[in-house]
């Protein structure tokens, strides 16, 4: 039965309990009482439901407040989450500037004197074979005199960049100082290493930068030492040094080779 048809059936009823023609009938207090009860559980149900709508539409709200709550906390997260990237990237790329601000020279971007150093150590302790080549420009300090420091710098970093097109990848080249370099050659056997050295020779002989009118070009004196098993590095370097020396006072512009330790 539907709401509107129960609702006809008990003013039916009302109207008949109130009709004074059926006054002392024998099923009036019956149904007076029957009536009255059904009104009062009529009116307890309809509380029933309210209280129970009123608890749906509460858990309703609550859930909307934890979901709402739920998505603002996600997106701070996420925007926490992009601000760390953002450092850790910032991060990552100071590391890798300071590391190569650390190992290399910022005029010719070649290998300092700490990561050759580092190599030296690292080939020592594998017990690694190698030549050292000591590099070191012919009367640099003319250039400088006659066309200035700047020029000098041009030159510096052209013959920098022309050492370390004509070397193989796994070949370390780097600047000592001033206007010495310095090639560690893996794996390198000096007669190896000699024809390397030649070639990189002729190739820097032949690099020209423009000074005004006039055109410069430099040489190189060398000296190469292979790594004996035992010997320290500095010994090695050392014997380099004695080499590239003996090789200015032979006139410059030449390659030596340093005898073995004695
Ligand atoms: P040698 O053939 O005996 O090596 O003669 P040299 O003139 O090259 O030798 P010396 O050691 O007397 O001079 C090296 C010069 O290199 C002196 C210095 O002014 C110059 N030099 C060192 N570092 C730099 C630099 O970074 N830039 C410039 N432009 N010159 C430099
Ligand atoms: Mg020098
Ligand atoms: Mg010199």
């Amino acid at each position: 039965m539907n709401k509107r048809d129960e609702e006809a059936l008990l003013e039916r009823v009302a109207m008949l309990l109130e009709d004074p023609s059926h006054a002392g009938h024998p099923l009036q207090d019956a149904l007076q009482a029957l009536y009255r009860q059904y009104r009062a559980q009529q009116e307890q149900l309809e509380r029933l439901i309210s209280i129970s709508d009123r608890y749906q539409q509460l858990a309703l709200e609550a859930r909307q407040v934890t979901q709402k709550r739920y998505e603002r906390v996600l997106r701070r997260q996420q925007k926490l989450s992009r601000i760390s990237d953002g450092y850790q990237a910032m991060m990552r790329e100071r590391n890798q500037a300071l590391r190569q601000a650390s190992t290399h020279d910022p005029l010719t971007q070649l290998a300092n004197r700490r990561l050759i150093d580092e190599r030296l150590r690292e080939h020592d302790a594998t017990r690694r074979g190698y030549t050292l080549v000591l590099l070191d420009i012919d009367h640099f300090k003319t250039i400088n005199d006659r066309h200035g420091h700047d020029v000098g710098d041009r030159l510096l970093v052209a013959i920098a960049a022309t050492m370390r097109e004509e070397l193989r990848d796994y070949d370390l080249c780097g600047r000592w100082g001033g206007e010495e370099f310095v090639l560690l050659l893996a794996d390198t056997a000096v007669s190896e290493a000699w024809e390397i050295v030649e070639r990189l020779r002729r190739r820097v002989a032949a690099v020209c930068i423009a000074a005004g009118r006039r055109r410069l070009s430099v040489t190189l004196s060398a000296g190469l030492s292979e790594h004996f098993a035992g010997e320290a590095p500095d010994e090695t370097l050392q014997r380099a040094d004695q080499a590239l020396l003996q090789a200015k006072r032979d006139g410059r512009n030449r390659s030596l080779t340093a005898p073995p330790p004695s």
